[in-house]
Order: structure tokens, then C-alpha cells, then sequence
């Protein structure tokens, strides 16, 4: 009867929906703490054939030890028809509305969010999960302005080397080898840093078009453009995290400490 459940919280208002869950900022009604609820309905999760995805976020939010990179999980429980993630709250909403409202950040800025990013995907690397799914709406800030990444729903849980063979992701981010079906592992979640360190200096993402097919297209065979106004060093860190050679890829070698 003392168990937490839905009847501990009020809810206070709809804080993100995403491709299948709705997140609501409540309030738990003994401690006054406020935190993120992120409630899935069974039935669209049976019907978009989703079961593993949640099984796997929970799995991953339950047994990965705390990292201050990424979201903590309070409590989890169910009811009939929904289940329900009580995660720790990220005030500063999504790295996603930062960009959109400073369009690029400079590079000192954008060094600060990237060793975070870093950090959290040695952290996962470490326990041979590859996060696959890193993009501005995955990565929160949280009131204290660092930030912590969220929606493990698409991670991969055991991968020890190139292993992994489904399509998934976000067709701007995915990485040559993942579009190529050949076999993959953790360089394709440097790949992703790459993308996303690019898109906080330079203002969109390296492969980006309207056309899906062309997006494919230019992952595999183009190089990006690098404007006049990045750094020496930020040409360089990106040119080696974006190296369509997952072997040669900037972090294969020796994972985080090379970044
Ligand atoms: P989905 O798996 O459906 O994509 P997400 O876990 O990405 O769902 O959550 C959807 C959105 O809800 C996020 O993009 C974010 O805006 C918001 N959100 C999720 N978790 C939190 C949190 N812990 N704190 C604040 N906002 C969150
Ligand atoms: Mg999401």
C-alpha cells in the first residue's frame, strides 16, 4: 500500500511529447520535489512493435550506475493500459531549443556541451551500450545548466564489438556503416558526437537535405563544408569524428581518451 504509483504525484503541467511517449512535469505530493513523468500507452507500444525499445530503456535506466551525463531514473511503475518512467527533472529543456534560438553557439560554449557528451558516452561505451541516438532533442539541461542525456529507447544493450546490424536512428544522424547495413558498434555514437558538435558551431547539420535519399547519399560519399570562421581544432576534431571509415574513426581506437 506504501508502494510509489501514479496516486503519489500531481501532475502540473505537459512538458514534451515525443514519438511515442508524452513527458509531464509533476509534483510528488510527500516530498514536494519535482520531476518528469514520461508515461507510454501499452497499446501504441504493442502496435508500433515497440516492446523490446521500452524494455530496453528500462533496462538501461535501472542497472546503468549514475553518471551526472545522463538522466536518473526515481521510479518506474504500471498500471493496466500505461507505464510510467519518473525521471530526474531537466528544467532548461532541450539542447534542440537552445540551438534554434541562438541559431550557433561559439566554440567555447559549444566545447562545454561536447566534454559532457563525451563523458556520458564513455560512461555507456564502458558498459557496452551504444547510445545510438544522440541529436539535439535527446540532449537536456538541467536547471544547473549541465547537461544530461535522455531517450534510451533506441540504445543497444551488450555490443562488445561491430555487432549490431539494425537500421535505426534519425536518417540526418545515422552513420555511413548503419546506412550501409554493415555490421556496427560504439564509433557510430563518435559519428553522432561529430554531427551534433557541428550543428552547435555551424547552424544546421553536416548532411542536411529535405530528401531522405539525398541525405543517404551525401553521409556515404560527400564531405561536409566547413565554413571560414571554425578553429583549426574544431575543423580538425570534426573531421575526424565524421570519418566515414568506422576504423578510422577519431574514438575507435582508444574510445573517449582519444576525443
Ligand atoms: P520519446 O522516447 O517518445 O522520444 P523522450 O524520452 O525523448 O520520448 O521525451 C520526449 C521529450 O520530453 C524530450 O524531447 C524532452 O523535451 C521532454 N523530456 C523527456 N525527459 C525529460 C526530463 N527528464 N526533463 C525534462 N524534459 C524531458
Ligand atoms: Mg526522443
Amino acid at each position: 500500500p506504501h508502494a510509489v504509483g501514479i496516486h503519489s504525484f500531481y501532475c502540473v503541467s505537459v512538458i514534451g511529447k515525443g514519438s511515442y511517449a508524452k513527458v509531464l512535469l509533476v509534483k510528488k505530493k510527500d516530498t514536494n520535489r519535482y520531476y518528469a513523468m514520461k508515461v507510454l500507452k501499452k497499446q501504441l507500444i504493442e502496435k508500433k512493435r515497440q516492446e523490446a525499445h521500452v524494455k530496453t530503456e528500462r533496462d538501461i535506466l535501472v542497472e546503468l550506475p549514475d553518471c551526472p551525463y545522463i538522466v536518473k531514473l526515481h521510479y518506474s511503475f504500471q498500471s493496466e493500459r500505461k507505464l510510467y518512467f519518473v525521471l530526474e527533472y531537466c528544467a532548461g529543456g532541450e539542447l534542440f531549443n537552445l540551438l534554434q534560438k541562438r541559431n550557433r553557439l561559439s566554440e567555447e560554449q559549444a566545447m562545454f556541451y561536447a566534454a559532457q557528451l563525451v563523458l556520458a558516452l564513455e560512461h555507456l561505451h564502458r558498459h557496452d551500450i551504444v547510445y545510438r541516438d544522440l541529436k539535439p532533442e535527446n540532449v537536456l539541461i538541467s536547471e544547473s545548466g549541465y547537461i544530461k542525456i535522455a531517450d534510451f529507447g533506441l540504445s543497444k544493450m551488450g555490443v562488445k564489438q561491430d555487432d549490431a546490424k539494425s537500421l535505426c536512428g534519425t536518417p540526418e544522424y545515422l552513420a555511413p556503416e548503419i546506412i550501409m547495413k554493415l555490421g556496427y558498434g560504439k564509433p557510430v555514437d563518435w559519428w553522432t558526437l561529430g554531427n551534433i558538435v557541428y550543428e552547435m558551431i555551424v547552424g544546421c547539420p553536416p548532411y542536411y537535405s529535405t530528401n531522405r535519399q539525398e541525405v543517404f547519399e551525401r553521409i556515404k560519399f560527400t564531405s561536409p563544408k566547413y565554413p571560414d570562421f571554425l578553429s583549426a581544432s574544431a575543423k580538425s576534431l570534426l573531421e575526424g569524428l565524421l570519418r566515414k571509415d568506422p576504423s578510422r574513426r577519431l574514438g575507435s581506437a582508444k574510445g573517449a581518451l582519444e576525443v
